[in-house]
């Protein structure tokens, strides 16, 4: 037997029977030049295999808004360019230009620091793939032998490849690459299929047809196990399943504790596609839209019509439910192409997010627009991030009223009693709880960044790991402090950091007053299983109790004994 320990859980759940190997089918490209009256004929058989590609790719568009994407890739009028240029000026042949360009593109891709950009190389390849076999008149299926129920095994998977597969046959995934905001791993999550990604050297070992078991809980692979290990993990999966039902049928039940406590569950979100993922789940909104994800996909700063669109999309789809949208939060660590922050010595400190937007205002006032007007069609709060002042809160709804103001003077329809809020990650904004709560609508509590600066202990510092810990009393006690300032004023307290969708923390949280938990949509039957099988009563006393010890240690006790 041997085994794989993977840190990367795409979709969580067990999957035990034989593998069935996926390798990429190889295709060699020929580099040889073409002659200059080749150069026509050669264009226009690149433009027909794009035509061929595309045809396929708005067939599968219809089932997979994926494809919707790679339509427009292949499709991509610089890429086009990029492969027509290479033929008439370098006499190459579409393949070798085609590949060329491909290359250039995915070097591009995955340099970026974001991992969700980093994994769009791979839209890339598969793009470039499926316009080379175009090329090539061949029609591939690597799951054409795939005949019982298998846990997949691959160097990685595409859209076109997941695409191909009859899903009813399919019982797991395990990749080589990959990361869990990658494809393979969106489709895995949305159709609750066992996916472990990232599991580095597994070709080797595994063959088709070999018995194995995938743990995507805790996160490990056996292949060729035992009888009595392949019993004990029947016997685990059934539970699991179980479980699973358990939370289904608690979707439609309120959110509310045994003794009618009530609490709210929403989604946090980074983009159109999340938002149709999250409303599969039962959430009572979206709790954070991290709308610097927009500018961040763009090669341009979003205009306002295009930020418009998005979200007037985003607030049709949530079909009256909230949506929070937390105006530009970049910097940081969160770059783009198309502007260059000034060198800093500490950028987490530095110029960034309401910082920068209150700097340059026409940034923000274009977004502020596009965010009012979008109000008109739905249930839409604004929420300003890293505030530290109330100077800033000032200076920010200043310009928003100069956008309302705008707005009414040309007749364009806002939501005029549109919710402001603001986020409290800083230690500043905790300390000021009280005031700021009599100027907001509410609070949301980003914890990811809160016990950053709190603790002064960078949050992508795997060094000193284990410092960040949300459980340590000053973090705790920062959460209680904003919650219960916010509470004195009727202010709603959220919180959308990670913390609210910690297992060991929902309860605390909850028994501190939280009003609103978001998170992960995945996540959320979870927390809501947790919450609704205490009572208010005693989630207060618990977190009375937490409060007033002295150490993350004894809390996580504390919390673990209760
Ligand atoms: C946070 O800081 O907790 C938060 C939700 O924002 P982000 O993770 O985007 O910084
Ligand atoms: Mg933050």
């Amino acid at each position: 037997m041997k085994k794989w320990e993977v840190k990367k859980t795409a979709s969580k759940g067990y999957a035990i029977g034989p593998a069935y190997v996926v390798k990429k089918q190889e295709v060699t490209v020929d580099t040889a030049s073409i002659s200059a009256d080749q150069v026509d004929a050669e264009v226009s058989r690149f433009e027909a295999a794009v035509e061929k590609a595309q045809a396929d790719l708005a067939e599968l568009a219809q089932e997979n808004a994926i494809f919707a994407g790679h339509f427009a890739l292949a499709g991509d009028i610089a890429i086009h360019d990029g492969v027509v240029g290479k033929i008439k000026d370098e006499l190459m042949n579409a393949e070798a230009a085609l590949m060329q360009v491909k290359d250039e593109y995915v070097v591009i891709f995955e340099s970026m620091d974001d991992e969700y950009m980093r994994e769009r190389a791979s839209d890339m390849k598969d793009v470039s793939k499926r316009l080379l076999f175009a090329l090539k008149g061949i029609d591939d299926n690597p799951f054409a032998a795939m005949k019982e129920k298998s846990v997949i095994v691959a160097q990685d998977l595409t859209p076109s490849d997941t695409a191909k597969m009859n899903m009813d046959l399919v019982l797991g995934f395990a990749t080589e690459e990959g990361g869990v905001t990658s494809h393979v791993s969106i489709i895995a999550k949305n159709m609750a299929i066992p996916c472990l990604v990232g599991v580095g050297s597994m070709l080797e070992d595994v063959k088709t047809g070999m018995s194995m078991i995938l743990d995507a809980g805790k996160g490990e692979i056996f292949l060729d196990p035992d009888e009595a290990m392949v019993a004990v993990y029947k016997e685990k999966a059934e539970k699991f399943e179980a479980f699973q039902k358990e939370l289904e049928s608690l979707s439609s039940l309120p959110s509310e504790t045994k003794d009618g406590h009530g609490f709210s569950l929403c989604a946090n979100v980074g983009n159109i596609e999340d938002i149709k993922y999250a409303t599969q789940f039962q959430i009572e909104g979206v709790g954070l839209f991290r709308s610097e994800f927009l500018y961040m996909e763009s090669d341009h700063f979003p205009t306002e019509e295009e930020q418009f669109e998005a979200y007037k999309e985003a607030a049709q789809l949530l079909g009256g439910k909230e949506l929070t949208i937390r105006t530009l939060d970049i910097g940081g660590d969160k770059e783009l192409d198309y502007y260059e922050f000034p060198k800093e010595e500490n950028p987490f400190l530095g110029y960034r997010a309401i910082r920068m937007c209150l700097d340059q205002t026409d940034v923000f006032k274009t977004q502020l627009r596009a965010i009012l007007r979008a109000s008109a069609f739905g249930y839409i709060r604004i929420m300003y991030p890293m505030m530290i002042s109330m100077d800033e809160l000032t200076a920010a709804n200043h310009l928003l009223e100069v956008c309302k103001a705008e707005l009414k003077q040309e007749h364009v329809a806002f939501d005029e009693k549109i919710q402001v809020g603001m986020m409290i990650e800083t230690p500043a904004a905790v300390m000021m709880a009280e005031e700021f709560a009599q100027k907001v609508d509410f609070f949301s509590i980003g914890t990811n960044d809160l016990t950053q600066y709190f603790l002064a202990v960078d949050r992508g510092n795997q060094k000193i790991a284990n410092l960040y810990n949300s459980f340590n009393p000053a973090v705790l006690r920062a959460i209680y402090h904003t919650i219960q300032a916010g509470h004195r004023h009727n202010t709603k307290v959220g919180m959308c950091g990670e913390f609210a969708s910690d297992e060991k923390a929902s309860k605390l949280l909850l028994g501190m007053g939280l009003d609103e938990f978001s998170m992960s949509a995945g996540e959320v039957a979870r927390v809501k299983y947790q919450l609704r099988g205490c009572t208010f009563e005693v989630a207060e006393k618990l977190a009375d109790a937490a409060l007033k010890l002295d150490t993350a240690e004894k809390v996580l006790e504390l919390l673990e004994n209760s």
